[in-house]
């Protein structure tokens, strides 16, 4: 099959979430599947040319936008199995330092700049007489592609069928409709029931209308965004599409995720090793965030966006009844809201020796963290599929979430009268319920180290890889070109 992936962002090039993960990922598993894969994503000031071996291969293409004319140039680079990438460069919108916002806000031309994206991306791969089969497009930056193809805006893609991912319904690409005659989103086209929300442009909601196929990247994602928390009001359109609607969960990219591999840690283990592997590891961790060298105390990590997704206010507020009442560490690597920053950021003060914090992002850390913890924190309101809970397992390091989403379909339950599962779950949405989970996963490594071994051996053995869930996407490729 010939599949097209068109996403703002794609690793290693570009990412400030999941999405770049699955959008380097899944390409690499489809190919390998046999498939012929070409993905697209704009060129940001922040890629690295020559690192990544960019040559210009298109200059001076043209797509109409409105009534403007824009001029771009494609970029391109060979990964292995096959995949071509391709950077569109149009420096007006995507040389800037983020790539939807920076210190001063959102970009104000974002709608202006992801409707370019769109149909520059066709625009490239016909001048190449590439003819998808599928597009697969990701979130409300590549929403309008959808539409592009349903309403026959170029007869060269009369074939070609789109799925739309939603990686996250908390951001659905509302703006204003200045951007309707620019992106080409016709009159007729703009209504309550398609793209128009209060006035203005909801991007995603005309994706969620116009593609062939919807995919969420978890099954329970897929069951709680048809409800109008789960789904920030976009229900009554997502249970239109309910017999188009599935979900698929993500695979992790074990060539970079894999602790028998892993180049960034201190010490590569695998589950038959794992004891003496995570016990260097957390040493060597414990020293880089100058927490006390103990391997008898256990260690609780937290990575990712500090936005409110993630639960971090439960974190914030039963982070002292932990740190009082249990004896144990704590590591915090991530950024974003300023309040949470500052309070992370200055625990490391209040609790010299047993609580660690960087504020920014750094991969090399993130490894580390996932190599040398003993228990990885995810108390997210939502969480559609998550990564770094299948990361921890992958480590052996076993996961303490609220079970919703991803982290409700790829963690088995503890049990603690047969010593089974993969981590800790809870439900209820309360700083206290996490300070119990927590407090129950710190009995657990103090009296029941048996349990620990087992759950630990369960959780490394697990296959995290692409190959399964590639195998769903072409089913699903296959039913949307069959419709
Ligand atoms: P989301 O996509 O909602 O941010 P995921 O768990 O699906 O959450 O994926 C987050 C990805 O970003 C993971 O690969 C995670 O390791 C990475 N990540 C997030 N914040 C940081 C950080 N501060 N430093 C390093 N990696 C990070």
């Amino acid at each position: 099959m010939n599949i097209l992936f068109v996403a703002s962002e794609v690793e290693p090039y570009a990412k400030s979430g999941g999405l770049a993960d699955v959008a380097a990922a899944l390409p690499k598993a489809l190919a390998e599947l046999g498939h012929n894969v070409k993905v697209i994503l704009p060129l940001y000031s922040s890629i690295k040319y020559d690192k990544y071996n960019l040559k210009l291969i298109m200059p001076q293409t043209c797509v109409h936008m409105g009534t403007c004319e824009e001029w771009f140039n494609v970029h391109h680079t060979a990964e292995p199995h096959g995949i071509d990438v391709y950077f569109i460069e149009f420096n007006k919108y995507f040389a800037r330092t983020g790539y939807y916002h920076d210190s001063a806000g959102e970009y104000r031309d974002n709608a202006f700049r992801f409707a370019f994206l769109c149909r520059a991306a066709m625009q490239t791969v016909k001048d190449m007489d590439f003819k998808p089969d599928v597009v697969h497009v990701h979130d409300w930056q590549t929403s309008l592609l959808p539409y592009y193809l349903k309403k026959g805006y170029d007869s060269f893609f009369s074939g070609t069928k789109s799925v739309l991912t939603l990686h996250n319904m908390g951001y659905q690409g509302i703006f204003s409709s200045d951007v309707l005659s620019y992106a080409m989103v016709r009159d007729y086209d703009f209504k309550p029931d398609t793209f128009e929300a209060y006035g203005g442009i909801n991007m995603l909601k005309g994706g969620i209308v116009y593609a062939d196929k919807l995919t969420t990247v978890s099954p329970t994602y897929a069951e709680e965004i048809r409800g109008p928390i789960g789904s920030n009001g976009l229900d009554p359109y997502l249970n239109r599409r309910g017999a188009d609607l599935s979900g698929i969960l993500n695979g992790i990219d074990t060539t970079i995720w894999n602790p028998s591999s892993d180049r960034l840690i201190p010490t590569n283990y695998t589950v038959k090793n794992f004891t003496d592997g995570k016990r260097r590891n957390k040493k060597a961790l414990q020293q880089q965030f100058l927490l006390e060298t103990n391997p008898e105390l256990p260690l609780f990590s937290f990575i990712g966006r500090f936005a409110e997704q993630k639960g971090l206010n439960l974190l914030m507020d039963s982070i002292d009844s932990v740190m009082n009442d249990m004896d144990c560490q704590f590591i915090i690597l991530g950024s974003g809201d300023t309040v949470l920053e500052r309070f992370f950021g200055e625990l490391p003060k209040r609790y010299a020796g047993r609580v660690g914090s960087f504020i920014g992002y750094s991969e090399p850390t993130a490894h580390i963290i996932e190599a040398g913890s003993d228990f990885f924190i995810m108390p997210s309101l939502y969480e559609p599929c998550g990564l770094n809970q299948m990361y921890s397992q992958a480590y052996g390091t076993l996961p303490v979430v609220r079970a919703t989403g991803g982290l409700a379909d790829t963690i088995e339950q503890y049990d603690e009268k047969r010593g089974t599962g993969t981590g800790f779950k809870f439900d209820y949405m309360a700083a206290r319920s996490l300070y119990d989970t927590i407090g129950w996963a710190v009995s657990t490594f103090f009296d029941r180290p048996a349990h620990m071994n087992n759950m630990i051996t369960a959780a490394m053995k697990k296959d995290y890889s692409w190959k399964r869930s590639a195998q769903l996407y072409y089913e699903l490729y296959k039913e949307a070109v069959g419709k």
